[in-house]
C-alpha cells in the first residue's frame, strides 16, 4: 500500500542518504516566538486528541499555521515507502525520545488583569498559559471587551497568547425580553458564547432558545439555583460547568438538607455545605440525569482541580510552585477574605476536608459513569480562585481525572479533542492531523506514564508550545514568568 502525500511541497527522496541525515544534519531549532513557512517536528511518539494509542515515530510537518502532514517513520511505514524522505525544513524540533500532542485546551479559563482590585499583568497568565501546553482557552467570564480585543490579537499573531474564545458572563436579566435582547446585543460584540450563572428558569428558557437561533453555545455555572441540570436537557445547554444542577437534580426532596442557619451569601457556609450535596442525591435518580443528559448531549466540564483545597487545604496552600511563581497580587487574593470570591477558609476544619473528601468520591464516579453512558467529558481549570495559578489547575485537573479512574489516553483526550467538541472547533482544532490548525505540544518524555510532565519547567516536561504555528520554548515563557514575580515582589514588599 503506497502512502499519498498531499503537501504541497516537492520532495527530494535520496534513499539512504537521507536516513543517515535524519532530516536534522543542518537544520536549526526554531526561534521561540517566530514563525517559519516550514517546522519540521522529527520523530515524535504522538498521542492525538481522539483516544487512539500512542503511536509513532513520525514527522510531523507544519507549514505556516497548519499541519501539513504526518509521516510515519516505524519500520514498516518505511518499508513501504521504499525508504525515508528527505524533508526541507527552515527549522527542526528533533522529537526523538519525546511525546508529541495536540494543543491543551483550558475549557474553564478567566482572562484577569487584576485581582481583588490590584492590577496584575495579563502576560503572567499568557504566559503560564502556553509554557503548560495550553494553546486555546475558553474565557468564561471576565471584561468582555478586553477579552475580545486580546481574542484578536492573539489570533493576528501580536501578543504571545492561547486562542482565545469569548463567552462573556450574561449577568442576571429581569424580564424574558430582557434576555433575549442581551442575548442579541452580546452576538453583535462578537461572542462565541455565552456563560450563565446564577439565572431564573423563564429567562434562561428565552436566553437558551435566541442563543440557539443565533448559533451561540452556553456554559453553565448552576449554583444552587431554581434551576438545574433538568433545566439543561430541557433548554439545550452546551456545556455544565463544575457540578452543581447535576447532584441537586437528583435529591429525593429536592431541596438539600441545608442548617437552618445557613446562608447562600456566606461563600463559607456556600463551600462547607456544597461538601455535603453529593451525599444527598439519590444513586438512581443521579443515574437518570447523568442519562438525560447524555440523550440530551449536555457536556460536563467538572473543572475537578478548583475545589481541591475544600478537600485538602494544606496541599493547596504548599504547592511547589507557589515560591517562585506565584504572583504576590495572587498570593494576596488567595489569603481568607470575606470579600474575594473563593477565598472562603475561614475556620475551615478537618471535618470539612473529610465531608469533601466523600464529595469528591461520589462527584469522580459520576464522571466516570457519565462517560461510560456516553457522555461528553471535557476539562477547564477555573484558575486564579482557590490557591489554582493558571494553567497548572488543568495539570492538576488531568491528575484528578486519572485519580477518578480515566486512562491517560482519555484524559488528553478530555483536554483536546472533547474540548474542541465542546467548542464545536473539532473539525480544526485538538488533532494531530494533516488540515488541523498546528496547535501543538513536544514534552520531553511520555505523559501516559506520567501526566505531570505537562506542567511547565522547571517542574514538567513542557518543551515546545506551537500554537497557531508559532514555536513557544516553555523554559524562556518560565523564566519570563519568573522574573516578573520576582520584580513584583520587590515592588511590594
Ligand atoms: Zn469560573
Amino acid at each position: 500500500m503506497a502512502r499519498s502525500y498531499n503537501s504541497p511541497m516537492p520532495r527530494t527522496v535520496s534513499l539512504a542518504l537521507a536516513a543517515l541525515l535524519a532530516t536534522s544534519a543542518f537544520a536549526q531549532p526554531p526561534v521561540s516566538g517566530r514563525r517559519v513557512r516550514r517546522l519540521l517536528i522529527h520523530n515524535a511518539i504522538v498521542v492525538d486528541g481522539n483516544g487512539t494509542p500512542a503511536a509513532g515515530p513520525k514527522d510531523i510537518i507544519v507549514e505556516n499555521n497548519r499541519i501539513a502532514d504526518v509521516i510515519a517513520l516505524d519500520p514498516v511505514a518505511v518499508a513501504r515507502a521504499g525508504g525515508r524522505q528527505q524533508i526541507q525544513a527552515d527549522a527542526v524540533i528533533d522529537a526523538t525520545g519525546k511525546y508529541v500532542l495536540p494543543g491543551l485546551i483550558d475549557a474553564h479559563a478567566h482572562l484577569q488583569e487584576e485581582r481583588g482590585g490590584r492590577p496584575q499583568p495579563i502576560e503572567y497568565e499568557l504566559n503560564i498559559w502556553l509554557a503548560c501546553g495550553i494553546t486555546t482557552v475558553r474565557d468564561v467570564g471576565s471584561d468582555t471587551k478586553r477579552a475580545l480585543e486580546l481574542r484578536r490579537m492573539s489570533a493576528e499573531g501580536q501578543i504571545a497568547a492561547p486562542r482565545i474564545f469569548v463567552y462573556p458572563m450574561f449577568g442576571r436579566p429581569k424580564t424574558v425580553q430582557e434576555a433575549r435582547a442581551h442575548v442579541r446585543e452580546l452576538k453583535q460584540m462578537g461572542a462565541d458564547g455565552i456563560k450563565i450563572l446564577g439565572i431564573d428558569r423563564d429567562t434562561m428558557q428565552a436566553m437558551e432558545a435566541e442563543a440557539h437561533e443565533l448559533g451561540l453555545r452556553i456554559a453553565h455555572h448552576a449554583g444552587v439555583e431554581e434551576t438545574n441540570a433538568w433545566d439543561d436537557i430541557r433548554f439545550g445547554t452546551t456545556s455544565i460547568e463544575h457540578w452543581y444542577g447535576i447532584p441537586d437534580a437528583a435529591i429525593p426532596d429536592g431541596v438539600q438538607h441545608f442548617p437552618s442557619s445557613y446562608n447562600y451569601n456566606d461563600e463559607t457556609d456556600r463551600f462547607r455545605y456544597a461538601g455535603h450535596l453529593w451525599r444527598e442525591a439519590d444513586p438512581e435518580r443521579l443515574s437518570k440525569v447523568l442519562q438525560a443528559m447524555v440523550d440530551a448531549h449536555v457536556a460536563w466540564d467538572p473543572t475537578l482541580d478548583i475545589y481541591e483545597a475544600s478537600r485538602d487545604l494544606q496541599r493547596a496552600q504548599n504547592q511547589p510552585w507557589f515560591r517562585d511563581y506565584l504572583h504576590p497580587v495572587l498570593e494576596e487574593y488567595f489569603r481568607p477574605n470575606r470579600a474575594n470570591h473563593g477565598s472562603y477558609f475561614l475556620n475551615w476544619t478537618s471535618t470539612d476536608e473529610s465531608f469533601w473528601k466523600e464529595n469528591y468520591r461520589i462527584w469522580m464516579a459520576a464522571v466516570r459513569e457519565f462517560d461510560r453512558r456516553g457522555g461528553l467529558i471535557g476539562m477547564g481549570d477555573d484558575a486564579g480562585f482557590i490557591y489554582q495559578i493558571y494553567g497548572f489547575g488543568l495539570i492538576r485537573g488531568m491528575e484528578l481525572h486519572q485519580e477518578a479512574g480515566f486512562h491517560p489516553i482519555k484524559i488528553i483526550q478530555q483536554a483536546t479533542g472533547n474540548n474542541a467538541r465542546i467548542l464545536g472547533q473539532e473539525e480544526r482544532l485538538g488533532r494531530v492531523r494533516a488540515g488541523w490548525t498546528a496547535d501543538l505540544i513536544v514534552v520531553n518524555g511520555n505523559p501516559l506514564e506520567n501526566l505531570k510532565l505537562l506542567y511547565p519547567p522547571p517542574f514538567g516536561g513542557v518543551e515546545w508550545t506551537i500554537k497557531d504555528g508559532i514555536p513557544y520554548h516553555a523554559p524562556e515563557l518560565m523564566a519570563k514568568v519568573k522574573k516578573m514575580v520576582a520584580d513584583a515582589r520587590g515592588a511590594t514588599r
